[in-house]
């Protein structure tokens, strides 16, 4: 449940989205919400940060997301990134990095998805290896969203354990104008500002200090960072699935064809109030997850998160379903603007962790059910 400062955090949000809208101009959103503490409101306070956590930062994305203008990359730089630089990284790496994402005048791409690896982690291939002090990274990633915009870019690569010879997980800051590194937007059917690239990092040298943490946590590291990713992305799907619902509302309340509003017949009216209870049920799970979090349950989290996550996902999909059924024609004119949500609203179903992954895990993990793969 929100707390009075929560409340007064989820106002002004409010307020500033309502200022932008839809459309708008992402980029000025950024600088205003940086400009007002929102992006850093979970950074901590000695870096120039709000000293809140996601319970906060949720709220920022989740009310933006409603008044019809989300900001994507709250997920990835702030959340992901500011995260596990904040826990893990060197007082260097938390001097440079972390007032700039606060204040929104540097921005942090994060990459794990590998086009050979998809959902599958574990298989991802990129690799780091040493050469005297520096790190070599070589490898290929898919669907990273907001490269051109980010100054440097989070990338999970691999390093070989001396003792095991077993690969496992590093995170690495990549300069966005490294040589070596390039990347190729992908033609998505997404009206977004935000746009996704395919990454080819060839034999890019780094520095000993690009390396974020311990070269041996970094499956810890990298968990710490997809918490936050799962959170946020629930809160990206309630916030849209909220506008949609809203301007279906007020449609229904006012669109009359017999002789009532169309909002007073029940095959409306009905799955509309449905929408919205889902749309509570899963903030009601994201605010869970958020508060295990910032208590320091990465464990209790993660199984919360990923049910936020699901149960978001879900509701936004149906929320934009049933919203522009709700508009007939109208729902799918470009003056109405909910038809390019069918599409944006998908991206939480799949991203980050697709609902068959949740569903996987939830069998797993909560369940003890066996695998099948
Ligand atoms: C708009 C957008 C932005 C993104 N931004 C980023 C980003 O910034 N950084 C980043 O790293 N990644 C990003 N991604 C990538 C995203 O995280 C992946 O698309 C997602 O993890 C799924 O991987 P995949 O697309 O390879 O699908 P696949 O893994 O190929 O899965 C395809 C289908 O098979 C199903 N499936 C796979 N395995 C199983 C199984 N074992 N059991 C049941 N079903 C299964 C999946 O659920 C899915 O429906 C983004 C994606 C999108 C669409």
């Amino acid at each position: 449940m929100d707390t009075e400062d929560h409340k007064a955090l989820r106002e002004a949000v409010a307020a500033l989205g309502n200022r932008h809208g839809r459309p708008h101009d992402t980029a000025q959103l950024w600088s205003e919400a940086g400009k007002l503490g929102y992006l850093g409101v979970n950074l901590p306070e000695e870096h120039g940060g709000g000293g809140g956590g996601i319970s906060e930062l949720s709220i920022v994305l989740e009310e933006l997301g409603a008044a019809g203008c989300p900001l994507l990359m709250l997920i990835v730089s702030p959340a992901i990134c500011g995260t596990v630089i904040a826990r893990f990284g060197t007082d260097a790496q938390k001097q440079h990095w972390l007032p700039a994402l606060a204040d929104g005048s540097r921005l942090m791409a994060f990459g794990i998805t590998e086009p050979d690896a998809g959902s599958n982690s574990h298989r991802i291939t990129t690799t780091a290896r040493k050469d005297g002090n520096d790190w070599i990274l070589t490898g290929r990633k898919v669907f990273i969203s907001g490269v051109d915009l980010a100054d440097a870019t989070l990338i999970v690569g691999r390093t070989e354990d001396a003792r095991t010879g077993r690969l496992k997980p590093c995170l690495f800051i990549v300069p966005r104008d490294a040589p070596g590194f390039t990347r190729r937007p992908i033609d998505m059917e997404l009206a977004a500002a935000e746009k996704q690239f395919e990454l080819t990092l060839d034999d890019v040298r780094l520095p000993a200090d690009a390396l974020v943490g311990d070269e041996d946590a970094g499956l810890l590291q990298l968990f710490a960072g997809l918490n936050p990713e799962r959170i946020m992305t629930a809160a990206f799907a309630i916030g849209m699935g909220r506008y949609a619902l809203a301007k279906a509302v007020e449609y229904a309340r006012d669109r009359q064809v017999w002789n009532t509003p169309i909002g007073a017949h029940q095959a409306i009216a009905h799955p509309l109030a449905q929408a919205h209870i889902d749309l509570e049920l899963a903030r009601l799970m994201m605010q869970k997850a958020a508060a295990l979090y910032d208590a320091g349950d990465d464990m209790g989290a993660g199984e919360a998160a990923n049910m936020a996550k699901y149960a978001a996902g879900e509701a936004c999909v149906k929320a934009v379903d049933q919203a522009v059924h709700t508009l007939g024609g109208n729902g799918l004119t470009r003056e109405f603007g909910l038809a390019s949500l069918i599409t944006a609203s998908r991206v939480a179903r799949i991203a980050p962790v697709s609902r068959e992954m949740i569903l996987n895990y939830v069998s797993h993990q909560t369940l003890g059910l066996p695998k099948s793969y």
